[in-house]
């Protein structure tokens, strides 16, 4: 008689068999680019766990823990906060939902070892990046939408023109090179981040349903 064999696959092997591709977006672009805005749009679409590293930050700002004032201290000054730190709190995230279909990442990775590190993490769960969306904006689009954001949003890193100079730079200097990270996988694809709000989910929207 011929038993079936999930009596005797080993767990791991089963998990294997019934393992659903997820779906877990990057979405990437400098400061002022729209990530925050579209994210929304594409977790609902998609029904994913949106994770935004900035606004985990800034909960642990208003909730003042430790961390939280080390943090403001150095988004205040533009700069990037350490990676052990964020990427702490991505994996803690990672462990809480039991059923999703997948994340849409904002605002992380920001570094190559970020990026590194996430491919390692969601390895761990058996899963992947899927696709990297790179959200593209001119230097003067962004400096004029974040003075603008600025004016309403509360952010002390929106506020000072000297401040968004450090971002924008930041951005070049230590986040711009994931591009050819992804690049090599395979995975960028970069998206124009200026028009109508509408327009740009709509793009991202259709290269995510052509994947
Ligand atoms: P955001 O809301 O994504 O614009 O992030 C606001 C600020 O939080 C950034 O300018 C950084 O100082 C900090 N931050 C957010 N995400 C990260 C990250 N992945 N790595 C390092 N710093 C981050």
């Amino acid at each position: 008689m011929i038993e079936p064999i999930i009596e005797y696959a080993p767990r791991k092997m089963i998990n294997e068999l019934i393992h659903i591709e997820m779906l877990n977006l990057v979405l990437f672009g400098p400061p002022g680019a729209g990530k925050g805005t579209q994210a929304l749009f594409l977790a609902q679409t998609f029904n994913l766990v949106h994770l935004s590293t900035g606004d985990l930050l800034r909960q642990e700002i208003a909730a003042r823990t430790d961390l939280g004032r080390m943090a403001d201290e150095i988004i205040r000054k533009g700069e990037l906060v350490p990676d052990s730190i964020v990427i702490a709190m991505i994996e803690e995230k990672l462990k809480k939902p039991k059923t999703t279909v997948g994340f849409i990442f904002d605002g992380f990775p920001r570094t190559v070892p970020q990026a590194k590190a996430l491919d390692e993490l969601l390895r761990k769960h058996n899963s992947k990046v899927s696709v990297m969306l790179c959200l593209e904006v001119d230097k003067a689009e962004l400096i004029d939408r974040l003075l603008k954001r600025g004016l309403t949003s509360g952010r002390c890193d929106d506020a000072e023109a000297a401040t968004i100079e450090t971002r924008i730079n930041v951005y070049n200097e230590k986040t711009a090179p994931i591009i050819k990270y992804y690049e090599s996988q395979g995975k960028y694809h970069p998206i124009k981040g200026v028009g109508d709000i509408e327009e740009i989910t709509a793009r991202l929207k259709e290269t995510v349903e052509k994947l």
